[in-house]
């Protein structure tokens, strides 16, 4: 059995939990089948076990290198990257007319989801060329699309985001790049961008920059942040590669994990830009990337969870150590550590973490594939949850990981450790889980009268009816509180009150919808005889009997409407 991924558990989500099939029901589907799905998940496994997994560690060892001149990479990852872009997948859900294979968004991610697992590093640069074309096919003119979406979306240009500057992280509105038109339609950007992810690398012809910077006379805050592309090097008539733009690579950050993605400080100096639609609607546009990178980056955190359980999985079978509780005969032979309940303790958690933030990951991936105003709202709401929920409890399960090895998981013989750095990072980037609870207590609840958090209710409540009432008690008990807490938080409209705790409103928010995607898999599996209905089953009751009670605490903290962390004196800490 891989211990890449799970193909079985892809298969229930996508066949028999989400219907998928369903979906060549629509125009935009009707080439496809079950067929072409099962080719393309056929063809990602092959690809990923076979050009990427192998380099993973070497990637850690190895970490990119900058002489000053040139970034040097492992040839590995060149490699990887020929054959991702050979398959066809990095258009996989875009538009026909864009040469795309127009394959569900939910077909796609499941597809892409085994890159992340196998190479999490260099699965990096093909998600970052994806979101960046992505974002130009909707938002750039035909001549920018031909210029710089195709060439990425052929593999011959990668691309990347560049929001964050040292002193602009969460904050985007102190962002200070600058952009003076030159007089020809294009305009000169000059400014430094911090921890830009593939921003430098020999490993494509260009690489297409997407830059959030101030046009001159610009207001202040994110409305006055327009979006440019900025090329590395300037793109002539027919595609042509040409000079180098002034775009350089100041230096390269050293990471905890992740180390095979190039993270740069890039330095703008008067580089030649081109306006991405309208000036002071930047922000706007690059949400188009963010949004996209958000999920992918939730998704990022599924996989490094679900490859680090499948290996703890595979060890705790193997592994001889101790004895029952019962039979301390020292004469008697030693068990497998999987028998012992502390070792089981962290091996269902780990499956109900990773397997209930992949459903929830391919859950959001199908909202983009029956797009409907209501459909929209639902994503709005869950977007924060699907990049910070996995980001922290799957990471969990990369830390169960190196526990159920012992000391040896703690060594870098073993690949869990790394797993484990590599998903600290998706707390941080694509907004810190800080800033996710913002966003959703601050935003998401609230917009439009709260009538997203009010439709996420009413779903959580309509299959927690359909389970047995011992499962489905508790959640439709927590749905109805998280809608009662939310109003009382808001209730005199005090935002220094309300986002006092926002953090604890996103850990309950994110249990709580993780409760109703295991409800929601329980009713598939429903019925079904055998060992994989079976686990479902069972982390299904594991994680409303085990996990959602924690949410109870940090409800009571903010019904409390409690400001100890708004109001103390920060020489107390
Ligand atoms: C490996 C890596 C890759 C990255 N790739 C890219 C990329 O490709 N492109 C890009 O543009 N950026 C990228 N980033 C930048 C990333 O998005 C930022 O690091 C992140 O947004 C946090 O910004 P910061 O590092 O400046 O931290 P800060 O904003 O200084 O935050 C520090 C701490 O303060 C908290 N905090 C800050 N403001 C608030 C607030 N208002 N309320 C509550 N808490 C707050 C944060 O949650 C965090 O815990 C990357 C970062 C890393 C580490």
């Amino acid at each position: 059995m891989s211990k890449v991924f799970s193909r079985r558990d892809l298969e229930f989500l996508l066949y028999e939990w989400l219907d998928v099939e369903s979906l060549t029901a629509r125009e935009r589907f009707a080439e496809h089948s079950r067929e072409t799905f099962d080719a393309f998940l056929d063809v990602s496994a092959q690809i990923a076990e076979r050009d990427f997994a192998p380099h993973n560690r070497k990637n850690d060892l190895f970490e990119p290198t900058f002489d000053g001149t040139r970034v040097e990479i492992i040839p590995e990852v060149a490699a990887a990257l020929k054959s991702f872009n050979a398959s066809g997948l990095i258009s996989g859900s875009m538009d026909a007319e864009h040469g795309g294979l127009q394959l569900p968004h939910v077909v796609h991610r499941a597809c892409f989801l085994w890159f992340q697992a196998a190479n999490i590093a260099t699965a990096s640069y093909p998600l970052l060329s994806m979101a960046n074309a992505g974002l130009l096919l909707a938002h750039g003119t035909e001549e920018q699309i031909k210029t710089f979406a195709y060439p990425m979306i052929e593999g011959r240009f990668t691309g990347t985001m560049c929001l964050s500057e040292p002193q602009a992280g969460s904050s985007l509105s102190d962002v200070l790049t600058r952009a003076v038109p030159a007089g020809d339609g294009s305009y000169r950007i000059t400014g430094s961008k911090m921890w830009i992810s593939g921003g430098d690398h020999e490993l494509s012809e260009t690489i297409v920059h997407l830059v959030l910077a101030r046009a001159e006379g610009a207001r202040p805050g994110v409305k006055g942040l327009s979006l440019f592309i900025v090329p590395k090097h300037l793109v002539g008539p027919g595609g042509v590669v040409g000079e180098r733009n002034q775009v350089a690579l100041a230096g390269l950050n050293h990471k905890m994990g992740y180390r095979g993605t190039t993270n740069a400080v890039l330095s703008f100096d008067g580089a030649t830009g081109y306006l991405v639609g309208e000036e002071g609607h930047g922000l706007a546009y690059m949400f188009h990337m963010m949004n996209e990178a958000r999920i992918g980056v939730g998704a990022g955190a599924v996989a490094l969870g679900y490859t680090g359980y499948l290996h703890a999985l595979d060890y705790a079978r193997e592994r001889l150590q101790g004895r029952p509780v019962v039979a301390k005969d020292p004469a008697a032979p030693p068990v497998a550590i999987i028998k012992h309940p502390d070792v089981r303790r962290m091996l269902l958690a780990a499956k109900a973490y990773v397997e209930g933030g992949l459903a929830l990951v391919l859950y959001a991936a199908k909202l983009l594939d029956e797009p409907s105003p209501g459909n929209d709202l639902l994503l709005d709401v869950l977007t924060p949850i699907v990049k910070a929920w996995p980001s922290q409890w799957c990471r969990l399960a990369n830390d169960h990981a190196v526990q159920i090895h012992g000391g040896y998981g703690y060594t870098r013989e073993y690949p869990v450790e790394q797993f484990y750095r590599d998903n600290r990072l998706n707390s941080i980037h694509e907004g810190t889980d800080g800033i996710q609870g913002l966003d959703l207590l601050g935003r998401k609840v609230v917009m439009r009268g709260g009538a997203g958090l009010a439709a996420l209710v009413d779903l959580i409540k309509e299959t927690a009816a359909g389970a047995p009432a011992d499962l489905g008690a508790p959640v439709r008990e927590a749905a109805d509180r998280l809608l009662r807490t939310t109003a009382k938080l808001w209730a005199d409209g005090d935002p220094a009150t309300a986002l006092a705790n926002s953090t604890a409103y996103l850990d309950a928010a994110g249990h709580l919808v993780i409760a109703w995607m295991w409800l929601s898999q329980y009713a598939a599996a429903d019925g079904k005889e055998g060992g994989f209905y079976d686990g479902k089953r069972l982390a299904a009751r594991y994680f409303v009997t085990h996990e959602l009670p924690r949410i109870g605490p940090l409800l009571d903290l903010l019904d409390s409407r409690d400001t100890l962390l708004a109001d103390l004196d920060d020489a107390c800490l």
